[in-house]
């Protein structure tokens, strides 16, 4: 398919509209076979599910075009059976795994004129997601669903080379012990918003959340999870049942025990323990991996010794083997790349 002319290299991460998206209805205790449409706008009634009681789930994945050539996106399966977990937990009818994969694929197959070219920097960023979509007054489940995915190009997530960032540890919590921390539900994003305005207008680039009950242990940011780096280049992320499971963060601790030889703890992690670490990232689909710097709580600063310039030298090498198996410079474990065309 022709390339669209667009400004690969310097384009943000907005909503750019692309030629088709996929559209599933789940009606009567079934989904019905799905298909690809043109309209991007959605009708719903003013009492849908989703817009008074926000029974919706989502997902975030990437297609980009290979060294090699080939448009792929990067371990799917997990997308789908996260928003199982997802849809289970807001007593959602799950979209089965396996068609997720093919919506995935048929919907970047048909917007193939909208994936960046590779070294271009860019991807194409994928976005299935459920709602209940029938009227809804008294608080209960939906009856009918609508299952979509839609695709838009968005620029480097790095200009210029990752520069650390500075995060403040939040006075707000993310997630509540029991409660909806570990989905990807549109409801935690909803009550992120106003603390991550205050971060920004604190001069912050992230908030750092505690685990809510007892507020001592590191949980995650608004939308990544952390790894952290000891002196003795042992790779750290906290466990905990109330964070988000990165594709990312899991694929990185793979990468660092499989391919780099890192000893991995996957355990709780103290705020009081921060201060020891030699480096610090977030781990997320946009970024893959983002430095950070310094981690502010209450005025108190810590200084990660990777510093403010770049990325401290473990972080750099889990994050040059994981974008080289994402682009096809490294062997990647089996099934971790579906080629897509
Ligand atoms: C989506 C998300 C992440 C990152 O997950 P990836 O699968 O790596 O993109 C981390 N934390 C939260 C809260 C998220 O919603």
């Amino acid at each position: 398919m022709e390339k669209k002319n667009l400004d690969w290299a310097n384009m943000g991460f907005g909503y750019i509209q692309t030629d088709k998206r996929y559209v599933s209805n789940y009606k009567d205790g079934k989904w019905d076979d799905g298909a690809l449409i043109d309209d991007a706008n959605i009708v719903i009634n003013e009492c849908a599910g989703v817009l008074q009681y926000a029974q919706t789930v989502f997902e975030g994945l990437k297609a980009y075009t290979t060294e090699a050539g080939h448009i792929v996106t990067f371990r799917p399966d997990l997308n789908a059976a996260r928003m199982a977990d997802s849809a289970k937990r807001l007593e959602m009818p799950v979209f089965p795994e396996d068609r997720f994969v093919d919506a995935v694929v048929q919907v970047v197959k048909a917007n193939a004129g909208y994936v960046p070219p590779y070294g271009s920097g860019a991807t194409l960023y994928i976005r299935p997601y459920m709602f209940g979509s029938n009227s809804v007054i008294g608080v209960k489940p939906a009856d009918e669903y609508q299952f979509r995915v839609f695709t838009t190009p968005v620029g480097p997530y790095f200009k210029g080379g990752a520069k650390p960032i500075t995060i403040c540890v939040s006075d707000f919590d993310r997630a509540a012990p029991h409660g909806t921390g570990h989905i990807k539900a549109g409801l935690n994003y909803a009550m992120s918003l106003h603390a991550i305005v205050t971060a920004h207008a604190n001069g912050f680039d992230e908030n750092m959340y505690l685990d809510s009950a007892t507020r001592t242990k590191v949980e995650e940011t608004g939308g990544a999870n952390f790894i952290f780096i000891t002196k003795d280049n042992k790779v750290v992320t906290p466990h905990s049942d109330t964070i988000l499971p990165s594709i990312t963060r899991r694929s990185i601790m793979y990468v660092a025990e499989h391919y780099l030889g890192l000893e991995v703890e996957e355990r709780d992690v103290y705020f009081d323990e921060v201060k020891d670490f030699a480096e610090c990232g977030l781990c997320g689909t946009a970024a893959v991996i983002s430095p950070v710097g310094k981690v502010v709580n209450h005025g108190e600063e810590i200084c990660f010794p990777s510093g403010m310039e770049k990325m401290g030298p473990i972080t750099q090498k889990l994050y040059d083997t994981l974008t080289g198996i994402q682009m096809g410079h490294i062997e990647a474990p089996e099934g971790w790349i579906k080629v897509i065309e």
